[in-house]
């Protein structure tokens, strides 16, 4: 008989949403929530407008910028399964983020806006999910409004990322004049309906495919044609090769008509995978069903203003979580009480009582924890660490007054230890001065803001014009530090020794 860990993982469906920004991730994001019916009104979750319950100034900049710098995690259920969205950061500076957030899913949906296909960001988010297995679906999303076709769509995804795309859905209409859908392996028709306005809207008439061929004009068409040749083709959906990262499935539909969005929970359910056991850092799988064990994915600071408090996201991957159990720090040895344990709804929180593989678990007054870190119930275990992005923009941090210097210094440690950005020192710079390391600028913003409002230690900054940072030892500093436009430092959290350089071609001159 199947453990009732192993029950509850197999409910479990926990992914992220990958796009460029603009393609509509948090329209998306709000359409599965009223789907499923969790939330009463779009924008209570972590929409642009209507924002509620927001509580820190970093949370007033987010909202001033219209970007989403903090990751909600949304659950809720669908068809008797437990669905765990984690948003991922939209803007491109915060893709160190967003790394951490892949780490921490089964699946990911690739959201492609229909008029543009793959832009740059999702490319690069989608080598991530590549390079960590992650099984993608893809949702072609504002189909409502003219945009390209199809097969152009599908053609790009084959020849831009090698994924064999197996439509599970297939326009009627072109793009600016959706129908509905074709089931492709049915030939059943989704039929949306109109408004008076043209707009697209989400209620569905199920038809099929008799029905469909005598009533819409273009079905017959779109099925003859199109599937056809997708069929030749050989678009046929293989849920193994979707599940071993070489095809991914594809759907059409416009998020903000709700359009599509129930077909894209249905193909969540059906094929994307349930939480399995993860390797541990020695590559053995932790089984489900052993204690309970988690992944740190995500620290966050000032999310509650009243608190001043932390809050570090666990991605359980074994066990039973019971809030109040007390959880070893893998990384320290030491104990961690779960008492304030929460399940992290949008910007809202409640208690959380239980928890199973796949659950995320927002664990309050975490100032020991860090991305990376595991914490484990009784048997002992310690998963990978979360690979980092390079960083990419370089500035050295001062305290603008002197006086403040132990609120600057205890600032920057703890900014550091959230992994809002990497610190780097060296002796010749000292730690007055210490060099902070971003994969975009945004971060810079972030850290000047917080040292300011939350430290109390107003800083300056002074850019520096390195641009590429790349891992070395002892031997390869010492040869480094001799040449100009390339200074060693090291990583303050880990003692790495990094050098960074103004540009790549002079990492070939100076280190064949
Ligand atoms: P994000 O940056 O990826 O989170 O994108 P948003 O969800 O904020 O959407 C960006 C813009 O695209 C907004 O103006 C949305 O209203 C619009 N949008 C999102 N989905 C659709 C859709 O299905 N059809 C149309 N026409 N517009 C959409």
């Amino acid at each position: 008989m199947r453990s009732q860990i192993a029950a509850q993982a197999l409910r479990r469906r926990t992914f992220a949403v990958i796009s460029h920004p603009d393609a509509g991730k948090s329209t998306l994001t709000e359409a599965l929530a009223l789907h499923a019916e969790v939330i009463d009104s779009a924008g209570a979750v972590h929409g642009k407008a209507g924002r509620k319950g927001v509580t820190s100034d970093w949370m007033e900049m987010e909202r001033a910028r219209g970007i989403s710098i903090t990751s909600a995690v949304l659950q809720f259920s669908y068809r008797d399964h437990v669905i765990n969205l984690l948003d991922t950061p939209g803007h491109g500076d915060f893709s160190e983020d967003t790394y951490r957030v892949l780490a921490a899913v089964d699946a990911a949906v690739m959201l492609l806006d229909a008029s543009k296909g793959l832009e740059a960001q999702t490319l690069k988010l989608f080598d991530v999910c590549r390079s960590r297995r992650i099984p993608v679906i893809t949702f072609v999303n504002k189909w409502d409004v003219p945009g390209r076709e199809a097969l152009e769509l599908l053609d790009e995804v084959e020849q831009t990322i090698g994924l064999r795309p197996m439509p599970v859905t297939w326009p009627v209409g072109i793009a600016g004049d959706l129908r509905g859908v074709v089931e492709c392996a049915t030939g059943e028709m989704r039929r949306y309906t109109r408004t008076a306005g043209g707009a697209t809207k989400g209620e569905v008439e199920l038809l099929d495919a008799e029905r469909a061929a005598a009533e819409e004009p273009l079905y017959t068409e779109t099925v003859t044609d199109e599937l056809a040749l997708l069929r030749e083709i050989g678009a046929d959906f293989d849920s193994g090769d979707y599940l071993a990262g070489t095809a991914t499935p594809v759907l059409f539909g416009a998020a903000r008509h709700g359009v599509g969005v129930g077909r894209l929970l249905d193909a969540l359910v059906d094929l994307a995978p349930a939480p399995a056991p993860r390797p541990d850092a020695e590559g053995t799988p932790r089984e489900l069903d052993t204690p309970l064990s988690g992944l740190v994915f995500k620290v966050q600071a000032g999310m509650d203003r009243s608190h001043r408090d932390r809050t570090a996201f666990l991605r359980i991957n074994s066990g039973r979580f019971e809030r109040g159990m007390v959880l070893t720090h893998a990384a320290s040895g030491r104990p961690f009480a779960t008492k304030y344990a929460q399940a992290v709804f949008g910007q809202q929180r409640t208690t959380l009582e239980e928890a199973f593989p796949g659950d995320i678990v927002g664990l309050v007054n975490a100032g020991a924890l860090r991305p990376g870190d595991t914490l484990y119930a009784d048997e002992p275990v310690e998963f990978p660490p979360i690979p980092s992005f390079a960083p990419e923009h370089f500035a050295v941090v001062r305290a603008k007054d002197a006086g403040r210097y132990k609120q600057f210094r205890r600032g920057i440690s703890q900014l550091d230890s959230e992994g809002v950005i990497q610190v780097l020192r060296s002796d010749r710079r000292g730690d007055q001065a210490p060099v902070l390391a971003a994969a975009g600028p945004l971060q810079f913003e972030v850290v000047t803001a917080r040292l300011t409002d939350e430290f109390g230690a107003p800083v300056s900054l002074e850019q520096l014009n390195y641009s590429v940072a790349r891992l070395t030892d002892e031997a390869g500093a010492a040869v480094l530090d001799k040449e100009s436009e390339v200074e060693v430092l090291y990583r303050s959290v880990d003692g790495a020794l990094l050098a960074v350089f103004v540009n790549k071609w002079r990492i070939g001159v100076v280190d064949p």
